[in-house]
Order: structure tokens, then sequence, then C-alpha cells
């Protein structure tokens, strides 16, 4: 081994990224990032769309070359060995297909946060192609974690309270064979629990509290899934990851950061 090859297991793991560009640095690549570092592991990745936006919301998208992602891909997963995938905003199913065929490289446990549209703005964030996307993203998924709309769209099912949207993440993950994450911080009430749900039927109630206008607080959801992935690739079982991540995001939401005019960011 070159004596300037340090052993994986002397070092911090290596988490992969797949995600859009949000200059703004409030979701997106930046935070993911940003989170992965934060929790101990090394981010490595691709950007797969940039995005137009500022803290004030999204006026436009536009998906990066798939052919160019899928050589970056392939070319860094022959060299590193990835302990977790953390995949946001794909942009169109050409990138998702492309980052499917590049996972065939790696064997590393893949979180999908299957970013759809923003919460300020309509520029929308993925083509059409989302039913497709999830299809091909299939064989590689350990966990989804869709926000209400997006569980609607990938399920055509009602999502409108905590049991509907229960009901139709265990119709996905029963279609994916893979495990679902409900975010209780999408719904009305006085706490915010998650529910985590897998294709065996299991079913695990994630507690939590609730933060005074944590919804309006952009890039929970991007935060949320880099940080289980940066824990699974510590080697921790979902059920773990998924409560370590949802605390450590319940604390960020109630310490957010104010960078321009708009909306506040979890970092
Ligand atoms: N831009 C990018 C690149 C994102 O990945 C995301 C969300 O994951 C957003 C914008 C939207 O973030 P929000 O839902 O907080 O508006």
């Amino acid at each position: 081994m070159s004596p300037y090859r340090q052993p994986a297991d002397t070092r911090a793991p290596d988490v992969l990224v797949c995600a859009g560009l949000d200059p703004s640095g409030g979701a997106g690549f930046i935070a993911d990032t940003r989170v992965i570092s934060e929790l101990g592991c090394r981010p490595c990745g691709v950007v797969t769309a940039h995005t137009v936006q500022n803290t004030t919301g999204v006026v436009g998208s536009h998906p990066y070359d798939p052919e160019i992602v899928g050589h970056e891909l392939a070319f860094l997963l022959t060299d590193v060995e990835v302990k977790a995938v953390k995949i946001g905003m794909t942009g169109s199913v050409d990138i998702a297909r492309a980052i499917a065929n590049a996972l065939q490289l790696s064997a590393a446990r893949v979180v999908w946060d299957p970013v759809m549209y923003p919460s300020r703005g309509d520029a929308p964030l993925m083509d059409e192609g989302h039913a497709e996307a999830m299809h091909v993203l299939k064989p590689h998924l350990t966990l989804v974690t869709p926000n209400k709309h997006e569980l609607f769209m990938l399920t055509g099912l009602p999502t409108g309270t905590l049991e509907m949207a229960e009901a139709a993440a265990n119709e996905l993950a029963a279609r994916l064979d893979t495990a679902v994450l409900v975010k209780g911080g999408h719904f009305d009430g006085d706490d915010s629990t998650d529910v985590l749900v897998q294709a065996s039927g299991q079913r695990d109630e994630l507690r939590g509290r609730r933060v005074q206008g944590g919804e309006h607080v952009h890039g929970t959801g991007c935060a949320l899934s880099s940080a289980i992935a940066a824990h699974l690739a510590h080697g921790r079982e979902l059920l773990e990851a998924c409560t370590l991540a949802k605390a450590y995001v319940a604390n960020l939401i109630e310490n957010p950061v104010r960078p321009g005019r708009g909306a506040a960011a979890v970092r």
C-alpha cells in the first residue's frame, strides 16, 4: 500500500453525497457535507443539479449532465470505499439512473431523500420521472425519507394525517422492499413523532418535541437524511441511526441561522 494511503479503519468513514447545489448553503450538497463532517465522517460526492436560490426561495433548477455524474461516481467508487450514501435531489430520471448504475460498485447502505419541490418558490427540483427514479434506485435503497407531499407523489395515496402517511409509507416500503421514515414534524400535534416502517412490517415510533416554527426552517430534510447516513457509516443499526439523527436535527432547528433576508436555515 502507498505510504500516503491511510487504512480505512483508522480514519473517519467516507460518506458519499449525491445532491443538488443550493448556493445559499441551507440545503443540498453544501448542507449535507457540513452535517456529515460535523458527525465525524468524511464527505465525498457529486453535484446532481444546480439550483438558483437564495434564502428567499428557489427560482431555477438545472440538472447536471448525467454522463458526467455517472463517470464521476464510477471513477470515485472504484477507488474509495464509502461506508454510507446519501442521495438527495437527483433532478432528473437520467441522473437517478446514472447514480443507480454507479452504486453497483458499492455495498454501502443508502438513504434517499426524494426531493421534488422546494418549500419556498415554485421551480420544481425534479422532472416528471420520479416514479421511474424510484424504480431504478430501488435495488440500492436502505431507507427513503419523503415529506408528506413526496410520499403522496411516490404512492398516489393520501398523506394528509400522520395515520394516512403511515399507511402510504407501509405501501411504499412493501413496493420498494426498503424502510421508510414518516416525519411527524410535517403534521399538526403537540409533539413530533416520526414513524419508521420496514418492509417486514416492523414499526417503530421515534418520539420528539415539536419546535415552534420548525416547519419554516430550510434544509431540515437534507440535514436529517445526511445525519442518518453519517450514523449508518459509523456502523449503527437503522433505528438507532434515525433516533440519533432526529435528536441532532431537533437541536439544529432550535438554533437556526439567518444568513439572508428570507428563511432561517438549520446551518
Ligand atoms: N435545494 C436543494 C438543492 C435541495 O436539496 C433542497 C431540499 O432538499 C431544497 C432546495 C429544498 O429545501 P426546502 O425543502 O428546505 O425548501
